[in-house]
Parts: structure tokens; sequence; C-alpha cells
């Protein structure tokens, strides 16, 4: 197996840093080639398909990513499989103690980890912080794994006869992850899965993949055994090769609701298991008791924080009645003056866009909203900042009066973009909620506990906050949209984790007494 622990060479043929790119004597950034890991070690990959990363800031290119093909997918599922014999007999406790040493390198390591997410995503560092965080909380609750993969027992289930029940590992996992939480979605999956005795594969976006490199060094740096956790990086071809490759036995994917779908149905196809969380489009209601200043800086929070690429960004606020005009009155200044700048500056509010190709989407979807006839209160299209010319940022935009034919309510946006949709009352407002096709998050922001509590109860959306913006359940509870958000029964983490990543054995067990039951012809019955 080719590898590159050592450093790797230069597109251009001169060495290069592994930790950062070099600039020329002009001043031009030599891009970092990155890699595969695989068993344990570097794996250069080939030159044939390669990405680029970008600092979004900036514009420039600072790393080349390998595309893995079949061969180099296979290498890496056929590492996973041998690893498996001696990893899933591995005692839990055994694995417990790996990711305690792995949680306390990622605390260790948390400013290097928030650096290669802010630096190839765009987000400020605070905001990475965060977001390793949450994923730090799975990591946490997977080192209870002694205590989680305990089964049921039953004595005397018949004279005589006990029945208990084992969760087993399901093989060898993959992980296929989107961009805009590089750190944190990964940490769903794969700490759960490796501490159910699983092996991984993880496919982390082409845009974003430095802090997934990371993580697998400081999972072996944990005392992860080599070929446990693999990472191969690519694009569809990547994707396609595992989830057609049989020895791969589960599918966990998170990204758009297109590609979800695709996901879903081809693993399924195959006889995987799968879960896949699709995209979103997140509304909070706002009903006119509610405080609205409190109501405002959710809003600013949850639709402008990480350039509102999340997937519980709030992007629409469905205003109730007479609260619409307070609230757009104390939007639009907050909007105008949001702090807009590159990860490195302190007082920077929201980062870039992660992609030119995502900017110029985003900005030909808010020339749609005015086209069809919204009300474009605050234009963040022309914003560029001294410095950072070539760099992908974008201002963040606010309409009103926007209804559900617009092509700004019905795309998920994934940009800071917020649109404010007046109805008259708080039927309306669930009803508006209830049709659309995604169901991923919302909230509500009352002070009427029974308007709160009836939202909570016929919404028909996964993920519910009642005065919290971005309602993401801790690690303990599980994470997961409904309609088409989701494809699958299974969410992520929390026990559904557990149980997507093990498989149940139940046995029955009699031992002989002496007496002779002879043979039964119907379905047993236990007496
Ligand atoms: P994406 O669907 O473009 O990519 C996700 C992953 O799929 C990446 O690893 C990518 O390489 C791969 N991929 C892309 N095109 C593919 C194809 N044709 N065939 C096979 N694989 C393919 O998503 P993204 O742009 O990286 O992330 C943003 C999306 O993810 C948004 O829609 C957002 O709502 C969603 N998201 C959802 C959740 C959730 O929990 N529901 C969380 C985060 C992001």
């Amino acid at each position: 197996m080719p590898s590159c622990r050592e450093g790797v060479r230069g597109v251009y043929g001169t060495s290069i840093k592994q930790s950062g790119s070099l600039r020329t004597e002009i001043g031009k950034l030599m891009p970092t080639e990155l890699h595969h890991w695989i068993n344990g070690q570097k794996v250069a990959g080939g030159k044939s398909r390669v990405g680029e990363v970008f600092n979004p800031a900036t514009g420039e290119i600072t790393s080349l990513v390998p595309f893995a093909n079949e061969d180099e997918v296979k290498q890496a599922v056929d590492v996973a499989k041998d690893a498996l014999l001696s990893w899933s007999a591995t005692p839990p406790i055994q694995r417990a103690r790996v990711m305690f040493r792995f949680k306390a390198l990622i605390e260790e390591n948390m400013d290097e980890i928030a650096s290669l997410v802010s630096s190839e995503h765009g987000k400020i560092l605070d905001d990475a912080r965060g977001s390793i965080t949450r994923g730090l909380e799975v990591v946490e609750f997977a080192c209870g794994i002694p205590h989680l993969l305990k089964g049921d027992f039953t004595g005397q289930v018949g004279t005589n006869v006990d029945s208990y029940s084992l969760r087993q590992p399901v093989g060898v996992c993959a992980g296929i992850t989107p961009f805009n939480f590089p750190a944190m979605i990964p940490l769903w999956m794969f700490p759960l899965s490796v501490a159910c005795g699983n092996t991984f594969i993880l496919k982390p976006s082409e845009k974003d993949p430095s802090c997934p490199l990371r993580l697998a060094e400081l999972f072996q740096e944990a005392g992860g055994p080599d070929g446990v956790l693999n990472v191969v990086n690519g694009d569809k071809v990547t994707v396609d090769a595992l989830l057609n490759d049989p020895g791969v036995d589960a599918v966990s994917f998170v990204g758009s609701t297109p590609i979800a779908e695709y996901v879903y149905s081809t693993a399924a196809a195959s006889g995987k298991r799968v879960q896949a969380l699709g995209g979103a489009k997140n509304h909070m209601v706002v009903m006119p008791d509610a405080d609205f200043d409190q109501a405002t800086d959710a809003l600013m929070g949850a639709a402008y924080g990480s350039a509102g690429e999340r997937c519980m960004a709030v992007s629409v606020a469905v205003a109730v009645g007479e609260s619409a005009q307070p609230l757009v009155e104390k939007l639009a200044p907050r909007v105008s003056g949001l702090k807009i700048g590159p990860y490195t500056d302190p007082e920077a509010e929201m980062g870039p866009i992660v992609s030119k190709g995502a900017l110029e989407r985003i900005k030909t979807l808010v020339d749609a909203g005015v086209a069809q006839g919204a009300k474009l209160v605050v234009d963040g299209r022309q914003t560029t900042l001294q410095g950072y010319e070539d760099g992908f940022f974008l201002g963040g935009c606010l309409f009103d009066d926007v209804t559900p034919d617009m092509d700004i309510y019905k795309e998920e946006i994934f940009g800071p973009v917020l649109s404010v949709m007046r109805v008259p009352d708080y039927e309306s407002a669930l009803k508006l909620v209830c049709d659309n096709p995604y169901g991923n998050g919302t909230a509500i922001f009352t002070r009427d506990g029974d308007a709160a509590r009836d939202f909570t109860v016929r919404s028909n959306i996964g993920m519910v906050g009642v005065n919290v913006p971005i309602p993401v359940p801790v690690a303990y509870h599980s994470f997961g949209g409904w309609k088409r958000s989701m494809f699958g029964t299974s969410n992520t983490h929390g026990m559904d984790g557990v149980r997507f990543y093990t498989r149940i054995k139940t046995v029955t067990a009699r031992w002989p007494s002496g007496i002779r039951q002879g043979a039964d012809f119907s379905i047993p019955t236990l007496k």
C-alpha cells in the first residue's frame, strides 16, 4: 500500500508542508496535497481525480484532495473487514477507554481542529468550537458503551428455560458527510459505531476534508487500532463504490435531500442498513405574545449564524397576526449591521459562503425572490470586504411578504437569507409548517403554554423548540427529521445510534435436566 506518512510531494514538484500551505516568493499559495487514511496510515491516492479545497475568505486554493476510485475504496473495505475480527471481539470497556482518550485529545487539540474547520468552511472560530463540542458530546456518550450495550435477560420464560438478548456489531459501516459540519457530523457517526464494535470508513465532504483526516489521526493516537477507522476522500464515484461494495454492511449519510434519497435507495437495494438525513426548511413561528427582543436575537443567530449553512438554520420566520411589523422593524437594522469577516477576525459574526458555486446559487435565488414579488428589506448581494475581494462573502438578506409559491420558500437556500411570512393566526402558521415537505426542525416563540404544547404535539417535524430556535438534541437524545428530511427509520446518536450500529441476537436456552421432551411438531410454546 503506498504510504505518505512522512509527507507528500507538492503538485508542482516542490516539497510542501502537511499542516499548512506555503507561498512562493511571488506570493502564490502552494496547495497542500491531502491524502486518504487507510489502515492507520496516510495513503496518497491517485493523481487522475483530484478536488480543489478553498479558503472561502480569500478564494485561494489551499489543498488538493485525491478522489478515491473503486480499487482504493475496496482497499479500505478489505482493511476494515480484517480489523473487524479483533475489534468486534475487544471487550466494550476497552473500546470505551479508547473513547475516553479520544475525548481528551479532541479537547487538547480543540483550537487546531477549529482552525481546520474554519479555514476550509469559512465559519467563525467560536462557531467551529461550538460545533466540535456538540460532536465531542457524542464521544462522551460513547464512553458509556459497556452500559449502553447491556442486553435484556428473562429467567424462566418456560420451565428451566431462560431468554436473553445481545447487541452485536453490524460489521463494516460507512459514513458519508456534508460540508457544513466537518467535525460534528463525522463525530455523530464513527465514535458510536466503533464503540459498538464496528469498523468504519468515513467519506467526508470534498470541500473540507482536513478536519476529518486530523480526527482520524487523533483516534489512532488515542489507541484506536489500525484499520478500525479509515477515511477515503472523494466524490460520487467514491460514494457509489461504498454503496455497491458487498463488504459494507451499514451506511450513515447526512447531506442534501436528493442525495440522501439516492443513497438510501441504492444502499438499501443492495441489502445494507441505511440512515440518510437530508435537507431542511425550518420555520420559526413568532406569536403576537412573544418577547420580540428575544425572538429577534434568536432569529439573528439561527438564520445568519454559520452564514445560514446549517441544516437546523431558521430560514422562515412565520409572523402571526400583529407580530410581523415589530419583528421586521427590529430585524432590519440588525441584519444590515451584521459583522461579516474572515474566521481570523475575532469581531466577525458571520463568515463567507463555502464556495463560489454556492454563493452564485444563493444570489440567483435572492434575484428570483425579488422577481417573484417578495420585498427585499435588506439586500446583502453587493457585500465585498476590503482585502478579501476574492472571498465568497455575501451580506445578510432579509425578505418580507414571502408566499409559499415563491422559489425562495420552496428551495432550501442554505445561505444567510431569512424570509418573513405573514399569517393571520396560529392555525395558519401550523398549517404552513405541516404542509412543507421538509420536517427537520421548527420552533415556536410564545408566552402561551397552551399554544406551545399544541405546537409540539401537532407539528409533523422531527425536532421542535419552544422559545429555543435551534433545537439540536443533545447526544443522549437522538437527532433526525421527518418527511423529506430523513430516509430510514433510525436517527443518529443517542440510543437510536446504538440500535442502528448493532444487531440484536436473542438466545433461548435450556440446560438439559435429564428429562427428555420428545419431538414436538407444533410451533414451540414454552411451558
Ligand atoms: P451534498 O448532498 O451535496 O453532499 C453530501 C455528501 O454526499 C458529500 O460527502 C458529497 O461528496 C456526497 N455527494 C454529493 N453528490 C453526490 C452524488 N451525486 N452521489 C453520491 N454522493 C454525493 O450536501 P452538502 O452540500 O455537502 O451539505 C449541505 C446539505 O446537507 C444541506 O441540504 C443540508 O440541509 C444538509 N444537511 C443535513 C443535515 C441533517 O442532519 N439533516 C445536517 C447537515 C447538513
